[in-house]
C-alpha cells in the first residue's frame, strides 16, 4: 500500500514507519519536525516537512492507500497548562486531516489514541467497553478525536482503526525515544545512568500496590508497530475499531527502577518524592481485543528486554 505517516520523524511514528517500509510498504512521512528529527524517518522514504494543516490536502491529492495518524501534541502537563495548543494541535489537525481524507478518497486510517482517554479506571485490567473520563486535556483531545472518527467511519465509509496505547517503552534499533523535555520514566531513569541526570524522583509511595509505587503496562514499541500493520489489514469501511494495546503487565515504578540497575549496572539513586497530580495508581490494559480480533500478540514483554532496548539506543545517540 502507499501510506501516509503524520509525525513520522517522531518515537513511535518512526519505529512504525521503519516496520511499513521492512513489509513493503511505499511510505510517506508528513512532519512539521516540531518534536520529531528529521534523521529519524527511514532511509529511502521521503519527507515532507511542512505544517501539517497546510500541507494535508496537497499531500492527498497524490493519492494514498491509508493514513497512520501520529502527529500530535502529548505532553499531559502542557495540555494542562496550554488547552488551546492541544485542541488545537491534536482536534482542529485531525479534523482538516479527516476532511482532506474524505475530498480525496483516502479509504483507511490508524489512528493513535491513548489510554488517557479512561483517566481513573474502575477496574484493572481495562477493556475498551470502560467508561471514558479523561481527567487532563490532551485524553480529552484524543477521545473527541475518536469520536470524530466514529462519525465520519459511520457516515462517510471511512475504514478506521484507533489504537489506544497504554506506556510504550523501548527502541527499535536507531529508532527511539529522544524528547527534548523528558516526562517519561524509564529514559528518566536511563538519564541517571547514563550520567545526565542526578537521581530519579520516584512520585509517591503511598499507592493502593503490592510496593506503594504505581503500576503501568509498559508495552514494547516493536509490538506497538506490529499492532498498527495488523490494524491496517484490518480496516474496513464504514466501521471504526478501537483496540486497548498493553502487554497485559503491571510493572511499579520501583520494579522499573530496578530493572534499569541491572540492566545498566548503575546503582540509580531514587527518591520518594509527592505523587504526581492526576496520576492513577494502576493502568493495566486488558489487550484480549486485539488478540482475538487482530490476531496481535506482543512478543517482547519482559520488562528488562525493554529496558535493554532503550539503554541500548541511548548508548548509541552517545556516541553521535
Ligand atoms: N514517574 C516517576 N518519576 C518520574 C517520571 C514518572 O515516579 O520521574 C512515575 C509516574 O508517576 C507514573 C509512572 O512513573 O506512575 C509512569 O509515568 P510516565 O510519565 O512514564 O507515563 P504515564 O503513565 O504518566 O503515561
Amino acid at each position: 500500500m502507499k501510506l501516509l505517516v503524520t509525525g513520522g520523524a517522531g518515537y513511535v511514528g518512526s519505529v512504525c514507519a521503519a516496520r511499513l517500509v521492512e513489509s513493503g510498504h511505499e511510505v510517506v512521512v508528513l512532519d512539521d519536525l516540531s518534536t520529531g528529527h528529521s534523521d529519524a524517518v527511514p532511509d529511502g522514504v521521503r519527507l515532507i516537512a511542512e505544517n501539517i494543516d497546510d500541507a494535508i490536502g496537497s499531500v492527498l491529492a497524490e493519492g494514498f492507500d491509508g493514513v497512520l495518524h501520529f502527529a500530535a501534541k502529548s505532553l499531559v502537563g502542557e495540555s494542562q497548562q496550554d488547552p488551546a495548543k492541544y485542541w488545537q494541535g491534536n482536534v482542529v489537525t485531525s479534523l482538516r486531516l479527516l476532511d482532506a481524507m474524505r475530498e480525496h478518497g483516502t479509504p483507511r486510517l490508524v489512528f493513535s489514541s491513548t489510554a488517557a482517554v479512561y483517566g481513573e479506571p474502575d477496574g484493572s485490567p481495562i477493556v475498551e467497553t470502560a467508561p471514558t473520563r479523561p481527567t487532563n486535556t490532551y485524553g480529552a483531545t484524543k477521545l473527541a478525536i475518536d469520536h470524530a472518527i466514529t462519525g465520519y467511519a459511520t457516515s462517510h465509509g471511512l475504514a478506521a482503526v484507533s489504537l489506544r496505547y497504554f506506556n510504550v517503552a523501548g527502541a527499535y534499533g536507531r529508532f527511539g525515544e529522544r524528547h527534548t523535555t523528558e516526562t517519561h520514566l524509564i529514559p528518566i531513569v536511563l538519564q541517571v545512568a547514563s550520567g545526565k541526570r542526578e537521581k530519579v524522583a520516584v512520585y509517591g509511595d503511598d499507592y493502593p500496590t503490592e510496593d506503594g509505587t504505581c503500576v503501568r503496562d509498559y508495552i514494547h514499541v516493536a509490538d506497538l508497530a506490529d499492532a498498527h500493520l495488523k490494524a491496517l489489514a484490518h480496516t474496513s469501511g464504514g466501521t471504526h475499531r478501537i483496540y486497548n494495546l498493553g502487554n497485559g503487565l503491571g510493572f511499579s515504578v520501583r520494579q522499573v527502577i530496578d530493572a534499569c540497575r541491572e540492566v545498566t549496572g548503575h546503582a540509580i539513586p531514587a527518591d520518594v518524592a509527592p505523587r504526581r497530580s492526576g496520576d492513577p495508581a494502576v493502568l493495566v490494559a486488558s489487550s484480549e481485543k486485539a488478540r482475538t480480533e487482530l490476531g496481535w500478540k506482543p512478543e517482547r514483554v519482559d520488562l528488562a528486554g525493554i529496558v535493554r532496548d532503550a539503554w541500548e539506543f541511548t548508548q548509541s545517540r552517545e556516541e553521535v
